[in-house]
């Protein structure tokens, strides 16, 4: 049995902080863990912005449904159901993506969690746990799923490395650079063509 696990920032949606600093006009919220490398810190002053411009949970989906997934996501998506049982892992929070999860059909998505008071409020922040997309690789290797994995970045590395097979989507020159073992594709044709080629199946495309 065979398990495709995705990233999903960068591969089936554009990166959700960024389009929501972008739809709100509030720039600081822009920064990632590349301008503040501390996760914490970074998430901190990300909860004191948004309560700083009064931005409740709901006032925030409401800005993310009118973002869209990437073009061709959902149809590349639906091929890969198709053909493996597909897992969604990521590092946002599910009260984030629920808009655009939706537009993809709600796939099984591993993720995180903010924390809201009754008002809307975001308060806190909760990580389901440490390395969460190596462990889901692990954990389908105890169920004697064979994994399959893809991402864009950095926080995708554990999990490719644990994975049968790791193809790198859209990454950046230096994380093609730094993990020349994956193979590296630019769009989902040949995403499809890696998956296909990393099965053990014969798989159409
Ligand atoms: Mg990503």
């Amino acid at each position: 049995m065979e398990i495709a696990c995705l990233d999903l920032e960068g591969v089936l949606i554009p990166e959700i902080w960024i389009g929501f600093a972008e739809k709100t006009g509030i720039d600081e919220l822009r920064a990632t863990t590349r301008d503040i490398p501390d996760y914490d810190v970074l998430m901190r002053q990300r909860l004191r912005l948004l309560q700083e411009h009064q931005l409740g949970l709901h006032d925030i989906q409401e800005v993310i449904a009118k973002m869209a997934p990437l073009d061709g996501a959902k149809d590349f998506l639906t091929w890969l159901k198709a053909h493996f049982q597909v897992v969604i892992l990521s590092d946002t929070f599910y009260e984030f993506s629920h808009p655009l999860m939706r537009q993809l059909d709600f796939p099984a998505l591993f993720c995180h969690r903010l924390v809201a008071d009754d008002k809307g409020t975001i308060i806190d922040y909760k990580l389901r746990q440490q390395d969460p997309k190596r462990q889901c690789v692990k954990a389908f290797h105890a169920l004697n799923f064979r994994v399959i994995a893809s991402g864009d970045s950095y926080n995708d590395t554990t999990m490719l490395s644990e994975a049968d097979a790791g193809i790198l989507f859209q990454a950046p020159d230096n994380v093609i650079e730094e993990f020349p073992q994956f193979p590296s594709v630019e769009n989902y044709e040949e995403l499809k063509q890696e998956f296909s080629k990393a099965s053990n199946r014969n798989i159409s495309l």
